[in-house]
């Protein structure tokens, strides 16, 4: 027998299988020995009092055990022969494709500028050792995209339940955690992911699919206006004259390919500029915040996560928010260029930093772009945030170490004399953020910082660091592609995808944003049209 409880418990209870199954053999009048195993279906915490409790959804088997797995497992075909698809990009918009498109019988042939996911972090350690960051191998470009080495936050805005499930339960059957299917915020870690992702692109390999790292594509294959494969190009002496790869084309690129948007822009390929937010990183001592959000001196005790928060207001008509939230996490450098300094955040899965940091960041349209922006319509978002990047570089003395203001200080139109201890690791830099940073963001973060310090108390502190400059919140342009068949306006054959395309912000919309993409490909091949 099965039944499914909805419980309210104290965190501690929650956190033991042991105290929950005789918590329920007391409220339910079970024999505790007759419980066979439990299932936790939801989970999430209520800290709005000063009792905190945690919410439960629980399957509770008595006398029997599941028959079925945690997760829904997803059937892939051996796709060898079959009609192929370039992937471009092997962010989690170009796995997800990939694999939706093996499940749909077509073969992917996926395409990635930066190394696997092993690899990689060998070159994110040198950004701190070396103050260099490699433009083809950073915390944005490599296999496993931008969100690879993140906090792994699952999360997303969007409301259709059934794709963002079917996401989660691809992530577990490669190896995440079923947690990830219960909680309310559920995230994976940077410690976690890496292997996740490659158990991805083990399934796509052992399906006959391929994957090609350090290869970058550089253009199109053109016949009049459909797209017939791409030209890519590996690291020398490898492969010394361009490579080609034919069939229709999932361009998952990201927000991070500049050379992407600008080679589409040159090529009269449609675009427009789209709105982003811009910022800095916000870190505190994650004791303080677990002090502010659980209304506990002693902070968050043995049995609760690290605190999460979430602010948003409007100032001056634009938003001002915080993103992103690495609770217990390390602010990183997440630049994709010689010179440039761009800050996010990643935590590992167990949350358990000393810090915890968030982007705090201001609404950007593409009308608050100032004249003196010469790039091509298109791209003057994107070139706004390359030329604040590029200012933040020279700021933090031409190296990774970041220019950075105490909150209070900032708030305070003040420089700060010194600087908290801080998890960035390539160093930090005092520098008066609220004097060079564009003033329709200092102002308007100043206004939002003070709004916040009212709302949480002891939030508005000089113990904690901002950090310059959180740019790569989404992506600055958007690829236009019609509605119906999320095929490119014009370009047929062409299916911009993701973040990079302007149609997702975030690991699971992406993987959604990826799957979809996929099907209509398949029924753009099955149409015949290819
Ligand atoms: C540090 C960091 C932390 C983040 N944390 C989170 C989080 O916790 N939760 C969350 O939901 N989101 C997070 N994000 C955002 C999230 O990572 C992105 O929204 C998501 O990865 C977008 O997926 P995508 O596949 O569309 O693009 P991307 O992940 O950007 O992938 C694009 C891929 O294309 C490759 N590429 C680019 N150009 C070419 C080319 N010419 N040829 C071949 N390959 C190319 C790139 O190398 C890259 O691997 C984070 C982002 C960063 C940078």
């Amino acid at each position: 027998m099965t039944q499914e409880y909805d419980i309210r418990v104290s965190p501690q209870v929650a956190a033991n299988e042991q105290s929950l199954r005789d918590y329920l053999a007391e409220e339910k009048g079970f024999d505790v020995r007759t419980i066979t195993h439990l299932r936790i279906l939801r989970r999430s915490i209520d800290a709005r009092q000063r009792t905190i409790f945690v919410n439960l959804r629980v399957r509770v088997y008595i006398n029997e055990m599941p028959e079925d797995d945690a997760y829904q497992h997803t059937d892939y075909p051996d796709v060898s022969g079959r009609p192929q698809v370039i992937v471009v990009g092997a962010g989690p918009g170009g796995l997800f494709a990939a694999l939706r498109l093996i499940e749909l019988g077509l073969r992917p042939i996926v395409l990635e500028r930066g190394k696997d996911v092993h690899e990689r972090k060998k070159d994110l350690s040198l950004i701190t050792k070396t103050q260099q960051v490699d433009p083809e191998s950073n915390y944005c470009f490599g296999e496993g995209g931008a969100g690879a080495y993140s906090d792994g936050k699952l999360y997303t805005r969007s409301k259709k339940r059934g794709n963002i499930e079917k996401i989660l339960n691809v992530f577990c059957q490669h190896g995440a955690s079923t947690n990830i299917l219960a909680d309310a915020h559920p995230h994976i870690g940077t410690d976690k992911l890496p292997r996740v992702i490659e158990n991805m692109r083990n399934t796509i390999l052992r399906c006959g699919g391929e994957v090609h790292f350090q290869t970058k594509m550089t253009r199109l294959l053109l016949d009049g206006d459909t797209v017939v494969g791409v030209e890519a190009v590996q690291p020398q002496p490898s492969a010394l004259s361009p490579l080609t790869f034919r069939g229709p084309v999932i361009l998952a690129t990201g927000h991070s390919a500049r050379d992407v948007y600008r080679y589409l822009a040159e090529s009269k390929i449609e675009l427009e500029a789209k709105g982003i937010a811009v910022g800095v990183r916000l870190e505190h001592p994650s004791m303080l915040i677990d002090q502010i959000q659980y209304h506990n001196r002693q902070g968050r005790g043995k049995y609760l996560p690290a605190a999460e928060y979430s602010f948003v207001t409007q100032v001056d008509g634009r938003g001002v928010y915080s993103f992103c939230m690495c609770p217990g996490g390390f602010v990183i450098p997440a630049a994709t260029d010689k010179q440039q300094i761009v800050v996010n955040g990643m935590s590992p899965s167990n949350r358990g930093g000393q810090w915890s940091n968030s982007g705090m960041v201001v609404e950007i349209r593409p009308e608050d772009i100032p004249d003196d922006i010469t790039e091509n319509d298109a791209l003057k978002v994107m070139a706004f945030q390359e030329q604040l990047e590029q200012n933040c570089w020279q700021q933090g003395n031409m190296r990774q170490t970041a220019p950075a203001q105490r909150m209070a200080d900032f708030v305070n139109n003040r420089l700060s004399y010194d600087l908290p201890k801080s998890s960035y690791a390539p160093g930090l830099i005092s520098s008066p953020l609220h004097f060079w940073m564009p003033e329709m963001i200092t102002k308007r973060l100043q206004e939002g910082f003070k709004y916040f310090g009212k709302h949480a108390h002891g939030f508005l502190t000089n113990e904690a660091v901002m950090i310059g400059v959180e740019t790569r919140t989404s992506s600055p342009v958007r690829i236009i592609r019609n509605t119906d068949t999320l095929m490119h306006v014009r370009i047929q054959g062409l299916f911009p995808c993701g973040e990079g395309a302007g149609y997702a912000g975030g690991i699971v919309s992406a993987g959604v944003d990826g799957e979809r993409c996929a099907e209509m490909c398949a029924e753009y091949i099955k149409n015949g049209e290819r």
